[in-house]
């Protein structure tokens, strides 16, 4: 059982919730960490960002947390801003090895636009579908990880099972205590 959803457009949202994940836990500070992070992503264009492209990048990681956590209109809204001031151009190409699929910018438009309009395109999917529930944070208030729930139900609830298994552990201990 998959998602009626391109592979693409679930790495885009996985990404989008590493980049910020890491950038809140502190692991992402240098140019050289995001150079690195999306090279293991292959997110194109990162071979030369330089410390104002880093920069320029953390100013727009509120806004994908807000994408993450608007509800479906709010979403909607906000996608149309970011393609209209980003000026996005949506256009299909296939490189490294990845078939054909979206890219909203030109290869040459600066790395900080081009993470966050790859995270409005794949919003777009969830808009029309409703599924904008899917972007979620972990259900353990200390960690509070984003995450896209790739489950039939919609149902997973922890970013990980490290997560889960520690709350478990915590609610039977109350129930027994
Ligand atoms: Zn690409
Ligand atoms: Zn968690």
């Amino acid at each position: 059982m998959s998602l009626p959803y391109p592979r693409e457009l679930m790495r885009s949202l996985e990404f989008s919730a590493e980049l910020c994940n890491r950038r809140r836990e502190g692991l992402l500070t240098t140019a050289a960490s995001l150079r690195d992070l999306c090279a293991t992503w292959t997110f194109p264009g990162a071979g030369a960002l330089s410390k104002a492209d880093a920069d320029a990048t953390w100013s727009h990681l509120g806004t994908i947390e807000a994408l993450w956590d608007q509800d479906r209109d709010a979403v909607a809204v906000m996608v149309n801003r970011i393609f209209s001031e980003a000026g996005a151009r949506p256009h299909l190409v296939r490189h490294d090895g990845l078939d054909w699929h979206l890219h909203g910018l030109p290869a040459e438009a600066p790395i900080a636009d081009a993470i966050v309009v790859n995270a409005a395109m794949a919003f777009i999917d969830l808009v029309r579908a409703d599924d904008t529930a899917r972007c979620k944070r972990c259900g353990d208030d200390r960690c509070e990880r984003m995450f896209f729930d790739q489950s039939r139900n919609r149902s997973r609830r922890f970013c990980s099972t490290t997560c889960q298994s520690r709350t478990n552990v915590a609610a039977f201990r109350a129930r027994h205590s």
